[in-house]
């Protein structure tokens, strides 16, 4: 048993800020309240405590070449399968991919990310290896999958259903890269396979305003609009939605997920997140690539305040921001199939112990995270059973 005592806690879905005590048992919160004081203490005087962050989009597997290719489009950096990323990813061995994963993961840990939903490239292998490589960190990656038998024009379909059933036994769900790489039948499938097997289907939509129009001219219909009609759990990106793009978001429930500091390094936009929050959307946040931006989660969720409030010269509250990187996937809007699977725990009684203390260098707990905190801030983190002291 161990008790977080005297700490800021930001308790619940809203992220209530509250001084008061956390006992845990067993990986569970048990009680909560400024009495309770039994077992091992922590003493969390002058902290915040704060549910651990979920980095609702990675590419870890990219962590190998980080920061090249800067200067160059989108295009040559990441499109597969020709992309510098995809070039590189096969030269490397293996064991070079696993070394630089683990560390990546060591990296997400200690700046508080517990859970992370990664895009796999490298087929059937690429997500054993991951699987393999998170053995020895106490985090919790969830791996959606891709093959190469998805692109083209035309794809063996036999084979696209072979390579779904295969890899949706080892992986948390499938992600291909979007539509500009695979066919609405090809999608369908994807989509049909996952929500049978009760497994995640997400996909790129609308990372930037050519692909938007291109998907418009050639099929009459936005990406966005093409990844909510194949009916796939999560889009990513959304920088620049069209017509009723965010409309049909909405409606469906969309898990989205927005990745402000990988378009902003690729001079791709900034996502609409004033208008989203307006229509009742509850996004998510990734830090995407690791070959192009940190998978530190401070980092971003700060880019984002400031770039939001730059862009929409409006007011956005850091409480709602945090929310994006912790308790976004709890609420009503998303209530989908993806809040299911990743199963990432809120602060309250009787749910898991997945949070994180760190000192508070300010009175406002929100910002201080947001716009202060560093690895030097943190003091521990608590993954179910796992309690990380940092040094
Ligand atoms: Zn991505």
């Amino acid at each position: 048993m161990i008790t977080i005592a005297n700490g800021t806690v930001l308790y619940g879905n809203d992220l209530v800020a509250k001084n008061t005590n956390i006992l845990i048992d067993k990986g569970k919160i048990i009680e909560i309240s400024p009495n309770v004081s039994e077992g091992e203490i922590l003493d969390a005087t002058d902290c915040i405590v704060c549910p651990s962050f979920l980095n609702a989009h990675t590419h870890i597997g990219d962590s190998i070449v980080k920061d090249i290719g800067d200067g160059k489009s989108i295009e040559e950096i990441v499109k597969p399968p020709n992309g510098l990323k995809h070039l590189a990813l096969q030269e490397a061995s293996n064991e070079e991919i696993m070394d630089s994963m683990e560390e990546s993961m060591w990296d997400m840990l200690e700046t508080g990310t517990t859970h992370f939903i990664d895009y796999r490239e490298g087929g059937l292998g690429g997500v054993k290896l991951l699987r393999k490589a998170s053995k020895n960190v106490p985090l919790n990656p969830i791996i959606l999958g891709r093959d190469d038998s998805f692109y083209g024009e035309n794809p063996d379909l036999a084979k696209v259903k072979i390579a779904i059933r295969k890899l949706l036994k080892v992986s948390d769900g499938i992600a291909p890269s979007g539509f500009g790489e695979i066919t609405i039948e090809v999608a369908n499938l994807i989509v049909e396979k996952c929500q049978k097997a009760d497994k995640i289907s997400s996909i790129h939509a609308g990372e930037y305003e050519n692909l938007q129009l291109d998907s418009l001219s050639k099929t009459g219909k936005t990406e966005i609009n093409k990844a909510v009609d194949s009916g796939f759990d999560q889009l990513i990106h959304i920088v620049s939605p069209m017509e009723n793009d965010l409309e049909l978001i909405k409606k469906y429930n969309k898990n989205i997920v927005l990745c402000p500091g990988s378009n902003g390094l690729f001079s791709l936009g900034v996502p609409p997140l004033f208008k989203m929050l307006e229509k009742g959307i509850r996004p998510l946040i990734g830090t995407d690539n690791i070959m192009i931006n940190s998978s530190n989660m401070f980092r971003e969720l700060e880019y984002t305040l400031k770039v939001m409030r730059a862009i929409s010269k409006k007011y956005i509250s850091p409480k709602e921001i945090l929310k994006m990187g912790t308790t976004n996937i709890n609420t009503d809007y998303n209530q989908n199939n993806c809040s299911k699977l990743i199963n990432k725990s809120i602060i309250e009684e009787n749910s898991y112990a997945e949070l994180f203390v760190s000192r508070k260098i300010s009175k406002n707990p929100y910002l201080s995270l947001i716009n202060r905190s560093e690895k030097k801030d943190m003091m521990c983190l608590i993954n179910k059973d796992k309690l990380i002291y940092y040094d």
